[in-house]
């Protein structure tokens, strides 16, 4: 689509950074292994339609998401040899559709296969199917008591149903304290494997590890990593950052880089007299003769509401911070103690400018928001551009 007029926000993605977590990750997962690029949730917010072509540029080609919907969005925009896997739902009539795609899709139901093949005779060509096992998240995933005859199914009808994949999912990765379930849930999925051994026939590609096991746990590293959170440049929690601290032997390290930053600019400016009250209701009284930037964007454009009163942008370099609620799609902020500051000056919502930096995590930090949480909230209508 073509944009004519301009948005009131933009949000650029810096390749380089990218690149750089891609062999981050790399190093730690070894040479062998597929890379998954999981772009649910438009990208975790980075935009599906400026991200994908950037992981293609520095050689993705395999990509994850959450639903058929999504899977619809990278097809339009990504190359003939990419692979798009569907992790969650799909539709019964989109099923056809995902197959003419040759668009991978998890199964965690014996009753799907049925459905697949059917698909699969109908368009002419093999449904490709990722069985998702059921080893202790309880969230999808097929129980043992299914799988047998499921495996069964997928060998009398291999012409027309390709045994791509056997995967799980790790219920709490991110957190060491919830090592005895994913050691549990690990030793259930090796049970699974054995099924297949006894049943002779195996999946094309294992793989059960998201970016906290990819990063932390290299037993759980199989044919192929999904991965979401890191590969966006951010560590998956405390723990996965320590331990590779330790790993490394050092005290910090920036090997995972944002490559997000959002920015707007400034739509107006204005003197506010001491005692006065900025915006909505009386959130904030001036306490001294001060001067105010009108933000041209609010919670409707993705900013969080929770952060009336205490976030902070940047304008020159120096933290603004933001003065009474945030509203629909306007927000102020106090420059008294900046200079010169003019009508269309940038402002920095995310990232870095001149020696400053605010960071997605010192939002959540202040809001109890997750940092996928904002992030995947950014408003699709937001332009992405991609940076070097
Ligand atoms: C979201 C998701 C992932 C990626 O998780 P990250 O922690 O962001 O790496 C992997 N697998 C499944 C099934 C998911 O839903």
């Amino acid at each position: 689509m073509v944009k004519k007029v301009k948005h009131s926000s933009r949000i650029h993605l810096k390749q380089s950074a990218y690149k750089a977590n891609l062999n981050f990750i790399r190093k730690k997962i070894g040479d062998h292994a597929v890379f998954s690029s999981v772009v649910k949730a438009n990208a975790y917010g980075h935009g599906i339609e400026a991200f994908v072509p950037m992981a293609e540029r520095c050689g993705v080609r395999h990509f994850s998401v959450a639903s058929s919907f999504e899977a619809e969005e990278v097809l339009s925009v990504c190359k003939k040899d990419s692979h798009i896997m569907i992790m969650g739902i799909i539709y019964e009539e989109d099923i056809p559709w995902a197959v003419e795609h040759d668009i991978e899709f998890f199964v965690y139901n014996y009753d799907r296969l049925p459905v697949a093949l059917e698909a699969a005779k109908k368009v002419g060509k093999p449904a490709k199917v990722h069985i998702e096992v059921e080893t202790g998240a309880n969230r999808t995933g097929m129980p043992s008591k299914e799988f047998p005859k499921s495996l069964r199914y997928l060998k009398k009808h291999s012409e027309h149903l390709i045994f791509e994949g056997l995967c799980t999912h790790f219920g709490g990765a991110e957190s060491f304290s919830n090592q005895f379930k994913l050691d549990m849930q690990h030793k259930r999925y090796k049970e699974f494997l054995k099924v297949c051994k006894k049943e002779k026939i195996e999946p094309n590609v294992r793989h059960i590890a998201c970016s906290a096991a990819a990063l932390a746990m290299p037993e759980t590293v199989y044919d192929m990593v999904r991965v979401g959170v890191a590969q966006y440049g951010f560590w998956p929690s405390p723990d996965i950052y320590y331990h590779h601290l330790q790993e490394v032997n050092k005290t910090s390290d920036s090997a995972l880089k944002r490559i997000f930053s959002w920015k707007t600019d400034i739509m107006d400016i204005r003197d506010v007299k001491e005692g006065e009250f900025i915006g909505y209701g009386t959130a904030y009284q001036a306490t001294h003769k001060m001067t105010i930037a009108v933000m041209p964007l609010g919670y409707s454009n993705g900013y969080p509401r929770a952060l009336s009163n205490r976030g902070q942008v940047l304008i020159h370099g120096k933290k603004a911070p933001i003065v009474g609620l945030i509203n629909m799609n306007l927000f102020m902020v106090d420059i008294s103690h900046i200079p010169n500051v003019k009508v269309g000056d940038e402002v920095v919502l995310i990232g870095r400018q001149k020696n400053n930096v605010i960071n997605v995590s010192s939002f959540t930090n202040t809001t109890q928001l997750l940092n996928n949480e904002m992030l995947s909230r950014l408003p699709a209508a937001i332009p992405r551009t991609v940076v070097k």
